[in-house]
């Protein structure tokens, strides 16, 4: 049987043509195709500006920069994501202020926000982690109450909505990323979603050398811009992923479903909230029950492995990395964060995947567990 990845991007012979076609044309780096897929970009975002970079990381840190974050600054966040988001706020010389996540959806708990929030905070970077949606109401009326700006870690949202409105289409600056396990890719990639035209001009400029382009060929330079530009060999594989959004995530919808209703409910996992029909389901990620488990998380991953199935980890709190405890943080601080970071499991899910392989996954999975599962204590 063939080997199931966790993820595998989707790339059409109609996308590969026409990369082919940006590599014979003589213009291979920022140009036509990048305007077109910025402007259909935008046309999901509801008329936004939205400029294109070439990584999601890259597209927090041009954000961070937009906004003012700096040095003294504190940035609230959390603690169960993407290194990266952390890492840009420590690159940007200001401070990341954790906060521990909702055991139940996983994100950032917003009924802690506000008692993080000091003189020195300047921004909220909330995560949606797996493609699920933070709560947009009660997070922007926690930023205009408090005076902050938000800066949208949404990465793994694209095509995501909240109360029927794409995530992107309204908001404050929204990040996302086209790294190839995302739900689409430019290889790698990213988007700043910025509020108004001047916002944009800056991004644009930040993103290349800070060079203004004067008639006649002249030029300016302000600031000392970033090189952050995405090349329209990238953007072309955009365009024909973009086209095709919608129809991917509605397959990961499909298969999520049939993930919640094949997994074997006695097993003990912890499932992701199935009630949530807006998530684009970037990830579906089960939490080991590991205090009943005689076995560790690295060895179901290497069972799973043995049986053919890619098996992710998305991820580990990360304020237990050295560089965060070098920073002050240390084990017990985030307990939910920390819980869920050592159980959860990322199982694959990708548009091209059978229903077939989704039984199959379940299958293993409780053929694996099952026999090393202790009774649950109450
Ligand atoms: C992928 C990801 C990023 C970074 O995106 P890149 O394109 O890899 O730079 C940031 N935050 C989260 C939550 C991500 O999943």
């Amino acid at each position: 049987m063939d080997f199931l990845p966790f993820t595998r991007p989707s790339l059409d012979e109609e996308t590969i043509a026409g990369v082919v076609e940006v590599l014979r044309s003589g213009w291979i780096t920022s140009g036509p195709n990048v305007k077109r897929f910025e402007a259909l970009l935008s046309e999901r975002c509801g008329g936004r500006p939205v400029r294109a970079l070439n990584s999601g990381t890259g597209a927090l840190e041009l954000a961070l920069e937009i906004a003012g974050v700096g040095p003294g600054d504190e940035v609230i966040t959390t603690p169960l994501t993407w290194v990266a988001t952390a890492n840009v706020i420590v690159r940007a010389r200001a401070t990341p202020v954790f906060v521990d996540i909702d055991p139940r959806t996983r994100l950032i708990d917003l009924d802690r926000v506000e008692a993080a929030i000091t003189p020195r905070t300047k921004a909220i970077m909330p995560v949606d982690l797996a493609g699920f949606a933070v709560d947009r109401d009660r997070l922007y009326d926690i930023a205009k109450r408090h005076g902050l700006r938000v800066i949208e870690d949404a990465a793994q949202s694209i095509g995501t909505t909240w109360r029927g409105r794409e995530i992107g289409s309204f908001g404050d600056l929204v990040c996302f990323s086209f790294h190839p396990n995302k739900n689409m890719t430019t290889t790698e990639g990213g988007a700043l979603v910025l509020n108004d035209e001047a916002e944009a001009l800056r991004c644009e400029r930040l993103r290349l050398q800070g060079v203004e382009r004067l008639p006649g060929g002249e030029m300016e330079v302000e600031v000392a811009g970033a090189k952050m530009n995405l090349t329209d060999v990238a953007a072309r594989i955009g365009i024909g992923q973009l086209a095709r959004l919608d129809e991917f995530n509605a397959r990961r919808r499909a298969l999520a479903q049939r993930y919640l209703a094949r997994f074997d409910a006695d097993l003990g996992c912890e499932l992701p909230p199935g009630d949530t029909p807006d998530t684009n389901w970037h990830m579906f990620q089960p939490l080991l029950p590991l205090d009943r488990l005689a076995m560790t998380r690295a060895q179901f991953i290497d069972a799973m492995q043995a049986a053919g199935i890619g098996v992710g980890v998305h991820y580990p709190a990360l304020h237990l990395f050295k560089l965060y405890r070098a920073l002050g943080h240390r084990e017990g601080e985030f307990p939910h964060a920390e819980r869920v970071g050592a159980g959860i499991v990322t199982l694959p899910l990708f548009p091209a995947m059978a229903d077939a392989d989704v039984d199959r996954v379940c299958d293993t999975v409780r053929d694996i567990l099952a026999p090393r599962l202790r009774p649950a204590h109450r």
